[in-house]
């Protein structure tokens, strides 16, 4: 596993001084170590989408189904502004080669998941999802995210460059007719790492394909995909 893969990064983690008080928040692990195997694609909705740095905070407010984005001084509905450029950048994405994603916590613009959500009285939930990671997940299933919380833990680390790696041959994959031998032939290639992240998941793979030799490559495909990326997500 020593071909190159792309992984799009929030840029503040990369040392850039695009937060909103002007400071970054630098990560060794995704630069120093990461960036020896991966080229490290930038990309910071808040500054991109045409916001000053410095800028006012903001916050999320609403619910998980209507969520608005705030400034928190002036109540300056910064939504749409955010909107236009997250579609913009998500048609970009669909023609790039992305292989994962890094995102940062609590970002109401970057955070994955547990972002502070403001709803009516001022009641706070810790169920709010960052406007681009929300638009990112929705349309690429296929790819791999994690934030950089998640990364602290060496077991996270592992799984998710595993993953990365996994799901980059299953796309390449992809690419043309399904046939049988091609899906076992993939699932011999990554039968360790498979082994490494769930054993029993192996196991119910090797029966899948074992069986599965004159079934509808559609389904068998389609079969074999929910347990792959059940491993990893
Ligand atoms: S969290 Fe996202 S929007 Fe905020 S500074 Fe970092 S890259 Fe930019």
């Amino acid at each position: 596993m020593n071909e190159k893969i792309s992984i799009g990064v929030s840029t503040c983690l990369l040392g850039e001084e695009v937060r909103y008080d002007g400071g970054h928040k630098f990560n060794p692990w995704i630069v120093n170590v990461l960036g020896k195997i991966a080229e490290l694609i930038p990309a910071c909705p808040e500054h991109e989408c045409g916001m000053s740095i410095p800028r006012g905070p903001m916050r999320l407010e609403g619910t998980p189904d209507n969520t608005r984005l705030i400034v928190i001084d002036s109540g300056m509905d910064l939504t749409a502004k955010l909107n236009k450029w997250v579609g913009f950048k998500i048609k970009k994405l669909k023609k790039e080669n992305l292989d994962g994603y890094i995102f940062k916590t609590k970002s109401p613009s970057c955070g994955l998941k547990e972002v502070e959500l403001f709803g009516k009285n001022g009641k706070v939930r810790r169920n709010g999802k960052g406007l681009f990671a929300r638009a990112f997940v929705e349309n690429f299933s296929f790819i791999p995210v994690v934030d950089e919380r998640q990364l602290e833990n060496p077991a996270i680390r592992e799984k998710f460059i595993d993953s990365v790696y996994v799901m980059k041959h299953y796309r390449k994959m992809m690419n043309g007719k399904k046939t049988y031998n091609k899906l076992v032939t993939f699932h011999r290639d990554h039968e360790i790492l498979i082994l490494s992240n769930n054993a029993v998941k192996l196991k119910e793979m090797n029966i899948l394909l074992s069986e599965g030799s004159a079934a509808d490559p559609e389904k068998l495909y389609s079969h074999y995909f929910k347990k792959l990326i059940s491993l990893f997500f």
